[in-house]
């Protein structure tokens, strides 16, 4: 390909609104370009890159026993309220009404179609396992979409679906899949971590995710130090401590003037963190919430969706909480009346708390549950923290950040109960199908990749998904002995199958040499007067220092064996 034909021009400076590396760099290399928040085009050098990560992908899913479809991104909005996941994605799932006035909702994922299929076309035991996947645009309307192509409105996704008769059979499909995946990232030069994470919209019980961890990654990671557990923050767990064991005193009311923060009651009153009971409110699809936590913790906002089972959660307004009859800021579990009140269960541990009184400028001292409140349940809602205790091992735990480039389901069995999707066994029971939902972001691992590997010049990817193996780069193009041997290197090359990026712009030496390391493609081969006169081009790899001249004299097959030798020395 000639660079002067490409559609798409290098940037010298990447747009005001890119945050992270992976956007700046493709949208300097002309490799994406922005529409509409959190909706790209590819342009055509990112293209190549998508393109080949989905060969990658699509060849792993293959040989891990999937079959290759394409479902509909336009599905009947009824399949949406078969399954109850219209409520639990919310307005994330884009609908529209057709001109019938029918509404069709646009796929942010594809279990409700797979279930409607396999409840048509699975009926004994003998049809499964079956492993249906796409690779397929998919839309979903993302509160904050931003970071390029990190956090997107339109993506191209693979996912997968794995049918089985029974628990068993999904273990091992989902134990396939989670092989599959690791050898994509392997293949993709990406250290991908797999980490406990929580099922969100999607339902089911057991989820994981792959994260590859980097400074601008979307995602907390928490990690132990000591052995191997790691989860998502919004699913951690950890060991809560602290807390005394002291005999219960009397609840008394005590005057706590100027004070607003835990810090600032605690202070005053000369007890730990640890000792006082904070207060929290939420308004949950509509409801307000009083969520109480020991002051020493912070709420996780996913543990909370799912204790209260709702699809939209949210902070309440000072102005929401007065209006409830609660002063804020003094708070008070005790005597509330008319709110449901949800309590981490660390309110168990300890005793002799501090909590607000519910009137400005006072607090309860000795406060004890359930001894002087009441809570609708209490459960683990509490966000695990750096420096907090390990729940396998109680190591401490440590934080990142991450890029999720990878996840996996085991969803059971709502989805096909809720469908009717059931087969005859062995004893000519019905039963429900037994799912798995497996899903990659093809744009989110392209960035990945790209977070993970560039420097301040450039992307460098890795030559299996570099969009061409050689940039050939002759300079002094207006000299007509350097323009007629580039042509015929170009064509030599071409010829021999190389994939080749041919920079036939008549452009400084200065400007050339930095579209190549934007651009980062694996092999840079250089065409100068200086090299001419010793019949050779000089080449370089994106990722290394050293230059060495190669003879002109079949050039083709040395490119091709240089290639071939940093492929193997890949792998
Ligand atoms: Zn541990």
């Amino acid at each position: 390909m000639r660079l002067s034909r490409v559609f798409g021009k290098t940037l010298r400076e990447a747009p005001t609104e890119a945050e992270n590396k992976s956007h700046q760099l493709l949208v300097r290399a002309g490799m994406i370009a922005q529409e509409a928040a959190g909706v790209y085009s590819y342009l055509p050098l990112g293209w190549r890159v998508l393109r080949k990560i989905e060969n990658i992908i699509r060849d792993e899913m293959d040989k891990a026993g999937g079959q290759e479809v394409m479902l509909p991104v336009l599905q009947p909005f009824e399949l949406w309220q078969q399954s109850g996941r219209d409520v639990s994605f919310g307005r994330s799932l884009f609908t529209l009404t057709d001109r019938k006035e029918h509404t069709l909702a646009l796929g942010p994922t594809h279990e409700e179609v797979v279930a409607d299929l396999a409840r048509r076309h699975v009926q004994s035991y003998r049809d499964l396992p079956l492993m249906p996947y796409q690779i397929q645009t998919k839309l979903r309307d993302e509160p904050r979409p931003r970071g390029g192509l990190l956090r997107v409105r339109e993506f191209i996704m693979k996912d997968l679906y794995s049918l089985d008769a029974d628990e068993a059979g999904l273990h091992e499909s989902y134990q396939k899949m989670c092989r599959a995946y690791k050898n994509i990232y392997a293949r993709l030069s990406l250290p991908a971590l797999m980490i406990e994470a929580d099922s969100g919209a999607i339902g089911g019980k057991d989820s994981h995710e792959f994260m590859v961890l980097t400074e601008d990654g979307e995602d907390e990671v928490i990690c132990c130090s000591n052995c191997d557990y790691a989860a998502n923050a919004e699913k951690a767990q950890f060991v809560k401590t602290g807390g005394n064991a002291e005999s219960l005193l009397p609840l008394e009311e005590i005057a706590t003037p100027e004070t607003k923060t835990i810090e600032e009651v605690a202070g005053f009153v000369g007890v730990p963190s640890s000792q006082t009971l904070k207060a929290v409110f939420y308004f949950s699809d509509g409801e307000l919430v009083f969520v109480v936590i020991r002051g020493d913790l912070e709420v996780n906002e996913t543990k909370l969706r799912n204790a209260l089972n709702c699809s939209e959660l949210r902070l309440a307004t000072e102005a929401e909480v007065n209006g409830a009859g609660l002063v804020a800021g003094f708070a008070s579990p005790i005597g509330v009346k008319g709110v449901k009140v949800v309590a981490d269960d660390s309110i168990t541990l300890g005793s002799n708390f501090v909590v607000g009184a519910n009137k400005p400028g006072f607090h309860f001292k000795n406060a004890n549950y359930p001894r002087d409140f009441q809570v609708a349940r209490t459960t683990d809602i509490a966000l695990a923290q750096a420096g907090d205790s390990c729940p396998k091992c109680q190591g401490k735990l440590r934080s990142s950040r991450g890029i999720e480039v990878g996840h996996v389901f085991k969803l059971g069995t709502f989805i096909s109960e809720r469908f009717g999707a059931s087969f005859l066994d062995n004893d000519g029971k019905s039963r429900p199908i037994v799912m798995g939902s497996y899903g990659i972001g093809l744009g989110r691992l392209l960035a990945a990749i790209v977070e993970q590997s560039h420097d301040d010049k450039g992307i460098i990817w890795p030559p299996c998904v570099a969009p061409y193996q050689v940039y050939f780069c002759p300079l002094s193009l207006d000299k007509s002995a350097i323009a007629s041997t580039a042509e015929n290197i170009y064509r030599e090359l071409e010829e021999e199958g190389i994939e080749v990026l041919f920079d036939d712009r008549d452009d400084s030496a200065g400007v050339k040499f930095n579209d190549a390391d934007l651009l980062g493609i694996p092999l840079r081969l250089t065409l100068s007067p200086r090299t001419l006169q010793s019949r050779s081009v000089e080449a370089k790899w994106r990722a290394g220092k050293e230059t060495r001249l190669l003879p002109l004299d079949n050039l083709a097959a040395q490119v091709n064996r240089f290639l071939n030798e940093a492929a193997k020395a890949q792998h």
